[in-house]
Order: C-alpha cells, then structure tokens, then sequence
C-alpha cells in the first residue's frame, strides 16, 4: 500500500478540457516538485502547482483541477491523485484557494438559502405537527386566552343574540359533537364580528367562536352546526397550535433556549391571527364536519351552501385583505373545497 517517498507516483489518468471546444482529452498528469505535467495525444501543458486550483474530494464525484486560462481537468481515480499529492504539500493550499473562491462561496450561500427554504416549507411544519401534540395544556390554553383577549380589544364586540337564541344554538352543537366518539374538549362563544363580519374560528384550546353575522347569514341552524363542526375538526387535529407554532418559530426557538415561554405568549394573537390554515387542513376539517353530519343523518350540503353563502358574503364587499381567521382567509379555495365535498361520499366510519 504505503508509496516509498523516493518512487514517483504512477500518471494520474485524467479528462482535459481546453476551456474552448466541449471536446475531452484524454491526458495523464505526473507531478515534478511543484510542477504539473499534462500529457495526451494531442495536448500537453506545464503549470505550477501553486496556479491551479483543486476541488475538495466529495463522494464518487471527479475532482476537478482548474487552470487559470479557463481550461480544466476531471480526475476519477481519487486515490491515485492522492497518491501524486501526496509528497506535494498541495493540499491544504488547494483546500484554501477553493474555500475562497467566489464561485464557491456564492454555491454555498445559494445551497445555505435553499436549505433555509426547505426548513421553512418543510421542515418547520414538520416540527410544528410534531411538536402540537406535545405542547402542554396549560400553555395552549393561555395563549388561547391571549389572543381572545387580543380580539376582543380591537375586533369583536358583545354579541346581540337573545341568550335563548344562543342557548339553543349551544346545546345543539353540543349534541352534535357529543355523537362524535372523539370530539375533543370544546366551549361555544358569540361575539358581534365587527370587521370580521360573518365568520367563525376555534382557537387552540378548543374555544370556538363564532359571530351574529354568521349566524345571521345562515339560512337555518343546521348550517351553523356544520360550519361549527368544521371548526370542531380544526381543534381535533390541534391545526390552531399547529399554525401558532409555525407562525411563531422565532418565539418557539426562543422559548425552547431560554425556557421562556412568555415571548411565545407575547406573539400568540398575531401569529394566529395573521396565519391562515394550509389547504390540506381545511379539507382536514371539511371531511370531519362532513362525516359527523352523514353519521347524524344530516347532508354535506349544509357545509357547502355556507361555503357559498360566506364566500359570496366576503367576495362582494371586496375588503377581506385583512386576513382574520379562517372564513375570511381561506374563501379563495370555496370553489375546490365545494366540489371535493360533493365528489367524496363521508361514510360512517
Ligand atoms: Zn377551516
């Protein structure tokens, strides 16, 4: 195995490219002192170690040696290269003219910020629905009570129902859920919406809010029950703490280093207000609604009139940029949620 210093190193077999024409040649490189010999049929050159430039070995891939006039050579057999270095103290020269390089650095910024993307898109969703489950009761219930209180200062108001009117509606959901063997803990509120107008959203700790508006909107109860049920399934699936973990990552990473979990609080009503649910959660809580309704002998179609109904009540007044809360942020899917609802039968599982 081990080359005696005194044996010169056999050729090195390698692909030349003059850095003028795509053709390859074939060549050998031999090292004398700090000179490098390029040979083959038709193509020879000498240079100085110290003006080419040498790429890091990675994996199974050829390493290239870079000439200053533009040409280039691809070497496979890394271990005979290795070998025809190694007396040559060439290679942490090499190792630091590439790391300098501003082809390099510019590859390696660019395969940072994809990296960065990915995390962001993918990772971090990922962490956030592995994570949701395990975030402990007490701190999803105090950043619920935040952001209530949040919207409550600037948005919403007292609700005008008659309390009969509300009661009625109350023990109707209750009922309804009760069927679902699953359903998770859950407490019913109206508020007058103000700017959120028709419209309703659960938040994490299973408060589901819903406005006179909506109320108003909907031709009967049965509909309000579906869009009620909908919101049923976004707390089941935990997408509220799902959503305030994503939306809040800078806070999350501060409160997992320092152990504080206030500056999660402290971002919990915007991160939930300004974070709409992702397409995947909503046909999430659209197939819960819609089985609970099939399994109570109710129809789809309560869910999809208030679909219309809200979309239509949102799409007319054209001013729903501010982004509040389910109804208002996801209606420009209505029309894809509709047809998925009316396409799938929800059999009683
Ligand atoms: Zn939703």
């Amino acid at each position: 195995m081990s080359t005696s210093r005194s044996e010169p190193a056999p050729p090195v077999a390698a692909l030349y490219f003059d850095g003028l024409s795509a053709r390859a040649h074939a060549v050998t490189l031999t090292l004398d002192g700090a000179t490098l010999h390029l040979n083959g049929a038709d193509v020879s050159r000498s240079d100085a170690l110290e003006r080419v430039r040498l790429s890091e070995p990675m994996g199974q891939a050829a390493r290239l040696i870079s000439y200053a006039d533009g040409a280039h050579a691809e070497v496979r057999d890394h271990a005979a290269l290795a070998r025809l270095l190694q007396d040559s103290g060439h290679r942490d020269h090499a190792f630091v003219r590439w790391a300098f390089d501003p082809r390099m650095v510019f590859a390696m910024f660019a395969g940072l910020l994809l990296a960065g993307w990915f995390a962001w898109q993918v990772g971090l969703p990922w962490a956030a629905r592995m994570a949701a489950p395990r975030v402990p009761d007490e701190v999803v219930s105090a950043m619920s009570t935040q952001a209530l209180g949040w919207l409550d200062n600037r948005v919403l108001t007292a609700s005008t129902l008659s309390v009969q009117r509300r009661q009625t509606l109350r023990s109707a959901f209750d009922a309804l859920a009760a069927g679902e063997g699953s359903a998770p803990r859950h407490s019913l509120q109206f508020r007058h919406g103000g700017r959120m107008r028709a419209n309703a959203f659960a938040l994490p700790d299973g408060t589901i809010i819903v406005t006179d508006e909506l109320v108003d909107l909907a031709g009967d109860d049965d509909e309000v029950l579906a869009v009620l049920m909908h919101e049923l399934g976004h707390v089941r699936a935990r997408h509220g703490v799902r959503m305030l973990l994503q939306g809040s990552a800078t806070a999350l990473f501060m409160a997992w280093y320092l152990g504080d979990v206030s500056s999660l609080l402290a971002t919990a009503p915007t991160a939930l207000i300004q974070s709409g649910y992702s397409r995947s959660m909503e046909s999430e809580a659209d197939d819960f609604a819609a089985r609970a309704l099939v399994a109570q002998g109710r129809s789809p179609e309560l869910l999809v009139s208030m679909l219309e109904k809200l979309a239509r009540a949102h799409g007319e007044s054209g001013d729903d940029g501010e982004g509040y809360l389910d109804w208002l942020s996801s209606h420009p899917d209505t029309g894809e949620r509709i047809a998925r609802l009316r396409a799938r039968e929800f059999a009683v599982h």
